[in-house]
């Protein structure tokens, strides 16, 4: 659709109740005047979403921490996803929180995009969780950081979701693959070519800009969360006439949220519908 704009929301939320060796927001805490401004910051951002019918929108939101424990992300999804001009509303989640509140949502239009951390969760606690979704009929892609650790896991986390479920990899920050890693790899996640070395991107054409968005608490627009120049606010308009084709300013796109959208790769034409939920148009493939 000509009008599609798709949008990724990041608050100032950057707490989180895993504890993963791999990440810079592990168990930490967030002050309640932190968590009071995320709430009323979140709530604009749904206003704004509600009042901007001119566009066919899809959310994704990319909290540093998890968001899904905090009954405003949840309440947030329920109400955006019965919007008519919203096309999908998404979060990307350890998967720790009950979700039995998506039985109030449009399973048509929310999705989760879920991350499995072994040694955070049982294998089993979380698979329970996979099913409660299947049985709400909610969209949702699963996935694991690609370390060496993990493969095991990741194996049978493969094995125990139903062949409808995607599972991607992540290449692991840092880590070089040799060819028989990324064999490994690839056998789990077709994709996983996609994540492991970054794409080069400086002065390719971007979607990131144009039809594509990243909005912090404030309202700050930038054509992605990888390059913080402001092209405009979201609550002043001043986004709608910054919108337009621009190349990468970056050297390298290495974040799957950030490359779906880098043009030459056409990975929209991969995933479709599924682009922020991260789910491949023809899953599964056979
Ligand atoms: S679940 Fe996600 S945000 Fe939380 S500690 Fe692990 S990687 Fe970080
Ligand atoms: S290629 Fe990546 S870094 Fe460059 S504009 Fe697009 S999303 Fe941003």
């Amino acid at each position: 659709m000509p009008d599609d704009l798709y949008v990724l929301y990041r608050g100032p939320l950057a707490s989180c109740n895993y504890d993963c060796p791999y990440c810079p927001f592990a168990k930490r805490v967030d002050p309640p005047e932190l968590l009071r401004a995320d709430r009323a910051d979140l709530e604009r951002f749904a206003g704004w979403v509600e009042a901007t019918t001119d566009r066919r929108l899809s959310v994704l939101f990319t909290p540093w921490g998890e968001g899904l424990t905090r009954s405003w992300y949840r309440d947030t999804i329920v109400r955006l996803s019965h919007l008519p001009h919203v096309a999908r509303v998404a979060i990307q989640t350890n998967l720790a929180a009950r979700v039995s509140f998506l039985s109030e949502a449009d399973n048509r239009v929310a999705a989760l995009w879920a991350t499995y951390h072994p040694g955070q969760v049982s294998r089993d606690r979380f698979l329970d969780r996979c099913r409660e979704l299947d049985d709400l009929g909610i969209r949702y892609s699963v996935g694991v950081v690609g370390l060496p650790a993990h493969h095991d896991e990741a194996v049978a986390l493969r094995a125990a979701l139903p062949p409808s479920v995607y599972v991607w990899i992540n290449a692991a920050e840092g880590h070089v693959y040799t060819s028989d890693e990324e064999a490994r790899w690839t056998a789990l996640d077709p994709r996983f070519g996609d994540s492991v070395r970054p794409h080069p991107s400086l002065g390719l054409p971007c979607h990131a800009g144009e039809t594509a968005i990243s909005v912090l608490g404030d309202g700050t627009v930038r054509r992605c969360h990888f390059i913080p120049t402001p092209l405009g606010n979201l609550y002043d308009d001043s986004w709608r006439s910054a919108l337009r084709p621009r190349p990468c300013t970056n050297n390298l796109c290495d974040c799957h949220i950030g490359y779906v959208h880098l043009k030459p790769l056409a990975l929209r034409d991969v995933y479709t519908e599924g682009l922020l939920e991260r789910i491949p148009a023809a899953w599964p493939t056979t």
